[in-house]
């Protein structure tokens, strides 16, 4: 899925948080279960421990009371004082309606505080099954009151036989029952840690789904998201790159079409006019001397009459290479306009000036402008400006005299050069 709209992120968001809301939740609805489900285990075994404890307490309880039946029915053989006997009965009496009480209790399943808990199969069958737990005890409880209540001796001793007939068989059923109590603690010990594994790895199993179908996936979009982002900025970054290339291209041609000449190549009239007010500047803060040259093509006109406008550009191109070649490196060369050249030479002596104006006329006269079987020749006349001649304020002053030197070798006849102040060169 590709981004690109606020919307689009926005919904991205919405459907993050519902994620990892339902992960979180699912993790929390799942840890208060583990809580809960642990709690109901760990409170059946109190109550398993507790009933372990009283089940254990009616086991001894039938011990004592047989032990003190005995002794109430002995007591004039062993001397027993009638206070002691008094102790005796009366404890006998406390156990016995404590053992009846307890009796019930067991059997319903009832803790203290009126507590119930569901006796499991076995218990109940000890209690109210073929053993009839309950019952028995009542029997047993009973017999031991007789021994109380009844006066005679020898009854007693017949009673007292048979409790001890009766204590044996009881003992060993009470025992059952507290062993009885104590598998099933254990049973539920070890569904505690049943329980406890099964909720470990069930939880390790949701962690497991929900990083393979929520986390992962959340994160793979978040690195897909973030790569996109990426790559956009850098397509951006690309397109702002290459726009500026395209606008410095631009800017550098507008450049050079505003300074040169789109038929020769030669810096324009407007560069002309900027270079040689710096050269009139540096000459008058410096002394430095320069000249110049102004030349225009004689009777071009001719040629495109003759040969046509393509032999006359021919002509002027060819014309801009050999003026170029003429110069040396710091001098320049301009087309002034039509068929109209200037040539700026830096730096040079008055004579040089002239030499070099004079070698260019006749390089151009010996020249031979060949094209699309057209041979021709062409000749220029000239005017020469040179600083040691006379001072100039301006470009224009400067432009105007040249031009008037030039002006007067065309009226000498042509081919020639004419330097300001009327001073002539052939
Ligand atoms: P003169 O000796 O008095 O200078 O005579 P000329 O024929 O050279 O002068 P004129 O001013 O009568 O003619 C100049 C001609 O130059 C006219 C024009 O058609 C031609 N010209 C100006 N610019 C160009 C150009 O870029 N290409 C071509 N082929 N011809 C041009
Ligand atoms: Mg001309
Ligand atoms: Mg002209």
């Amino acid at each position: 899925m590709v981004i690109t709209t606020s919307t689009e992120l926005k919904q991205l968001k919405r459907s993050m948080t519902i994620r990892y809301v339902i992960a979180i939740t699912l993790i929390a609805l799942f840890s208060v279960a583990a809580f809960l489900s642990m709690d109901v285990v760990v409170k059946g075994m109190d109550k398993n421990a507790y009933l372990v404890n009283i089940s254990g307490k009616q086991r001894l309880l039938s011990q004592y009371i047989a032990l003190d039946a005995y002794r109430v029915y002995s007591a004039d053989q062993i001397g027993l004082s009638e206070e002691a006997l008094q102790f005796i009965k009366k404890r006998l009496t406390k156990n016995l309606n404590k053992m009846a009480e307890v009796n019930e209790m067991l059997s319903r399943g009832e803790l203290s505080k009126g507590e119930i808990v569901n006796l499991s199969p076995e218990i109940n069958e000890i209690y109210f099954g073929e053993v009839n737990l309950k019952f028995r005890v009542q029997q047993y409880l009973a017999l031991v009151r007789l021994v109380l209540d009844l006066p005679d001796y020898e009854q007693k001793k017949i009673i007292l036989l048979d409790i001890e007939r009766f204590s044996e068989g009881l003992l060993a059923d009470l025992d059952k029952v507290v062993l009885q109590f104590q598998e099933e603690g254990e049973a539920r010990l070890q569904k505690i840690k049943d329980t406890k594994f099964a909720l470990l790895l069930l939880t390790l199993f949701v962690l497991g789904l929900e990083v393979l179908f929520i986390f992962r996936p959340m994160v793979n979009q978040i690195i897909a998201l973030s790569k996109q982002r990426e790559e956009a900025l850098e397509h951006l970054e690309r397109q702002v790159m290459l726009r500026t290339l395209h606008l410095e291209k631009m800017n550098q041609k507008l450049n050079r079409l505003a300074h040169h000449d789109a038929l020769t190549g030669l810096r324009n009239r407007l560069d002309l006019e900027a270079n040689i007010e710096e050269v009139i500047e540096a000459s008058r803060e410096h002394g430095t001397e320069y000249a110049v040259l102004m030349l225009d093509i004689d009777w071009f006109k001719s040629v495109n009459d003759q040969y046509g406008h393509d032999m006359g550009d021919y002509v002027l191109r060819e014309l801009a290479q050999i003026l170029t070649k003429s110069v040396r490196e710091g001098d320049h060369v301009y087309r002034a306009g039509g068929e109209e050249f200037v040539v700026l030479l830096n730096r040079i002596s008055y004579l040089d000036a002239k030499h070099k104006a004079e070698q260019i006329r006749q390089a151009v006269a010996s020249h031979v402008f060949a094209s699309n079987g057209v041979k021709l020749y062409k000749t220029l006349s000239g005017g020469l400006y040179h600083s040691s001649l006379v001072q100039v304020s301006s470009v224009k002053e400067l432009l105007k005299i040249t031009d008037s030197a030039l002006y007067a070798a065309k009226h000498a006849g042509r081919n020639c050069i004419m330097e300001v102040e009327k001073t002539s060169v052939t």
